[in-house]
């Protein structure tokens, strides 16, 4: 079965991911200038669960994990034995027009090694209509408890444009490389350094990959804040946002629609600064 056709039959048989997939079609967007940059936003109601999950160890260990398969809805299918290791799931909570969850078969933390790194550049050259991401457990996961990948459509975030790569440099690292190799050593050397300057053994990232044309681009984001002040704020001080992968790479999901009427191009510039 085709990416495209497990989609259509999860469309047809789970009213939940298709309504929220119609929706998806519909929501609000615009485009605000950041630094040289255009800042996508969107405003995606059905985003609230991720935006607002509490992701404490206590609320984490006192709620059933929804990526194990015991525990997922009954008429959520799973493309089984991905790289021996992983399920494919439709996320029912969608940022792009194609969201996928790429979840380990085990029940197992959200932590990064040298290995689930490459089993990522795997996954992106299975996958080429698709940018996998990861959010580490501190930085936008919103089940830190089970180890997972994201993946949506290609070519929505800006990050994948080259003539945006100078903008993006400030807070991110890249790798451009054809040598699976290569991409390894240079993921594990930034790795390395991450895990000395955070003195973390998980440091705090976010993490991109795609592959195009024979090449992989991987773009991380080294992170120092899970969520900004203004998540915490109360009242017209408060926006709603809870930065991860994908708005690091230039798309900015507010859930509350009041957000997404308010939000400028100076809060953006800000919260960026914030947590990276
Ligand atoms: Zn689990």
């Amino acid at each position: 079965m085709t990416i495209d056709e497990f989609f259509d039959k999860q469309l047809t048989e789970w009213p939940l991911a298709r309504d929220n997939y119609a929706a998806l079609a519909r929501v609000r967007t615009k485009t605000l200038m950041v630094d040289g940059l255009p800042y996508r936003v969107q405003s995606n109601a059905a985003r609230i669960l991720s935006t607002a999950a509490k992701t404490d160890a206590r609320s984490i260990s006192e709620r059933p994990c929804f990526l194990c398969r015991t525990n997922r809805p009954p008429e959520q299918r799973y493309i089984d034995h991905v790289l021996d290791s992983y399920d494919i799931l439709v996320n029912p909570y969608p940022i792009f027009p194609r969201h996928l969850t790429i979840a380990l078969t085990e029940h197992h933390p959200q932590a990064l090694s040298d290995e689930r790194f490459a089993d990522m550049l795997t996954l992106a050259q299975m996958l080429p209509h698709f940018i996998l991401f990861y959010n580490d457990a501190q930085s936008g996961a919103s089940a830190p408890d089970h180890l997972h990948f994201q993946a949506g459509s290609r070519n929505i975030l800006p990050v994948e444009q080259a003539i945006y790569r100078s903008r993006f440099e400030p807070h991110a690292r890249f790798i451009d490389t054809d040598c699976r190799e290569e991409a390894v050593a240079r993921f594990a050397q930034l790795f390395r350094n991450l895990q000395i300057t955070q003195e973390r053994v998980d440091p705090m990232l976010n993490l991109l990959c795609w592959y195009h044309d024979g090449q992989w681009t991987v773009s991380l984001f080294p992170r120092k804040k899970y969520r900004p002040d203004c998540y915490y704020a109360s009242g017209k001080a408060q926006l709603l946002c809870s930065p991860a992968a994908v708005e690091m790479a230039g798309l900015f999901v507010l859930p509350r629609e009041e957000d997404f009427e308010r939000i400028t191009a100076t809060d953006i510039y800000h919260i960026i600064q914030e947590v990276s």
